[in-house]
């Protein structure tokens, strides 16, 4: 078995979609960032490199590349996936918490959920995900904030 955590925020600006879990939120500021800054995304992929020790997701979408300019995260989700998996790597679970004083996102988690698992390759029960807020102590007013962890189990 191996364990990998995954965090990352992004700050809300006008004039951007805001985008979780490859679900496009309506509200009237969006996630500031190089792809479509889907902070969710970015952070399960990053508990995916963690636990099969492959560094992080700018090591393998690097943000100064034009390629991943308005990248839609959940096909780099599914690569991070893909990639585990030739190493022999299954997926048993992902869970994650999002950071978020605004909007509510409540009513997006199970959809967040079914395209979580979805770009996984697991059944939506292998995925978890919930948000809480800060209750204006931290970023999560300025910005939402993810955090993941992946647990990986190498195939025999
Ligand atoms: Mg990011």
């Amino acid at each position: 078995m191996r364990i990998g955590h995954g965090y990352d925020a992004h700050r809300l600006v006008p004039g951007r979609k805001l985008i979780l879990g490859g679900v496009e939120i309506p509200f009237e500021l969006g996630l500031l960032g190089h792809s479509d800054a889907d902070a969710l995304a970015h952070a399960a992929a990053d508990a995916l490199f963690g636990a099969a020790g492959l560094s992080d997701i700018g090591a393998h979408f690097p943000d100064t590349d034009p390629a991943y300019e308005g990248a839609d995260s959940m096909l780099m989700l599914k690569n991070a996936a893909a990639e585990v998996a030739a190493l022999g790597f299954r997926i048993e679970n992902v869970d994650c918490t999002l950071v978020a004083d605004r909007p509510k996102l409540q009513a997006y988690l199970p959809q967040m959920r079914e395209n979580l698992a979805s770009a996984l390759g697991v059944a939506p029960e292998q995925v978890n995900v919930k948000a809480t807020t800060e209750e204006g102590l931290g970023l999560a007013g300025a910005g939402i904030g993810a955090h993941c962890v992946a647990l990986l189990r190498a195939e025999p």
